[in-house]
């Protein structure tokens, strides 16, 4: 059996009448960047995630550099993040000329540990950047209390977490201002990249369309320098189709997080949290093992398309070289980057698919002495 790590294939096929559809409707329209298929798309990504504005953009790192900007980030200010993510959770901090500072993780579920955050904080701290890692969101309670207490901004990194929930409120509507990616494997995929801010301030709704349109309001009006950064209407128009499917998608991918915690219990492995805290999901399915490479290379070579997020943490990435952290520094992230391992889940992803994974794992547990 062949199981891939994120079946787009799979997913996309019932929809693809649909969804040519509507790129042709685009290619009829010429209407190629801005106009009414992205305003329709922020109108109904805005009534989706319950805020009041949405502003596409061409990626979700641009999303998180504009948040930061519009909030006034710059040069000589720090930010604080998670060392555990992606680059693009702390290169945007770089990209707007503020430095970004790390704090370590809280080991079960790969969230910034309150205290840590709170013994990073400098008096150059501006700003919290919360990661809904995996597609949970953060608990937020703590985070309040603690930017208040300092006078910090917050802007989510929604960028795995489309339409999850804590408490009541989605992922995008819990901070000043939130960023979403839509890199084709993200649980709202485009067919390209893009990228999307929320926010409930009017304020910052307007600088960043400022900055990601040139910094014009009328055409040729350049009242700042600013960037080329839109999300276009063909992927705006293809984003309107997915969108609808978004919650039923998710649902799947949570079905599919209770199946693997279920069929997994009599392993070793450390399996996620609950699946019902804040409505996870799962954009991945993260598990942890001490040998993960002997367990990676094992389901490869059964044709189980396993991956890492991530391998190395950001602070240790050569292209951070020069902010002067070394190995060690994070101790509870490095050791979860060296134990990871993310299993198949995407929407439509079959019961036996996960068995013949599960099955893969127990058969490699048994030809291993236990851990
Ligand atoms: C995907 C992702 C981003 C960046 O999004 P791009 O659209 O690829 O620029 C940022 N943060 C996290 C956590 C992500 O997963």
């Amino acid at each position: 059996m062949n199981i891939p790590l994120v079946d787009l294939q799979s997913l996309h096929k019932p929809i693809e009448e649909e969804i040519l559809d509507a790129v042709k409707n685009v290619v009829k329209s010429c209407q190629f960047i801005m106009g009414e298929e992205l305003r329709q798309f922020e109108e109904e990504f805005s009534r989706y995630c319950m805020v009041s504005f949405s502003i596409g953009t061409a990626s979700g790192s641009d999303a998180i550099r504009f948040c930061l900007m519009a909030l006034g980030i710059g040069a000589g200010d720090e930010v604080i993040t998670a060392p555990n993510s992606f680059i693009a959770s702390a290169s945007p901090i770089i990209q707007c000329g503020a430095t970004p500072v790390f704090a370590d993780i809280e080991p079960d579920n790969y969230h910034l540990d309150i205290k840590k955050v709170e013994e990073a904080i400098s008096e150059r701290t501006k700003a919290i950047i919360p990661v809904h890692l995996y597609g949970q969101t953060v608990n937020m309670g703590p985070l309040y209390e603690l930017a208040a207490k300092h006078n910090l901004k917050i802007v989510e990194d929604a960028c795995q977490a489309h339409g999850a929930f804590y408490n009541d409120k989605r992922a995008g509507a819990l901070a000043d201002c939130a960023a979403f990616s839509f890199y084709p494997g993200k649980n709202l995929g485009a067919m390209g990249d893009g990228g999307l801010v929320t926010t409930n301030s009017q304020v910052i709704a307007e600088k960043i369309r400022m900055l990601s349109n040139y910094g014009q309001k009328q055409k040729y009006y350049h009242d700042e320098l600013a960037f080329n950064s839109r999300l276009d209407s063909m992927q705006a128009a293809i984003l309107r189709i997915k969108l609808k499917y978004l919650d039923e998608w998710n649902e799947q991918r949570r079905q599919a997080a209770e199946y693997y915690n279920h069929i997994l219990r009599e392993t070793s492995l450390h399996l996620p949290q609950s699946v019902d805290r804040n409505h996870h999901v799962f954009h991945l399915y993260v598990v942890r093992y001490p040998k993960r490479e002997q367990l990676l290379k094992y389901l490869q070579q059964k044709g189980i398309g396993a991956g890492i997020h991530y391998p190395i943490p950001i602070h240790l990435q050569k292209g951070l070289g020069n902010l002067g952290y070394k190995k060690g520094d994070f101790p509870i992230t490095e050791k979860a980057c060296d134990e990871v391992l993310s299993l198949p889940i995407f929407p439509g992803i079959t019961k036996g698919q996960q068995d013949y994974i599960a099955q893969n794992i127990l058969d490699f547990e048994k030809s291993n002495l236990p851990v």
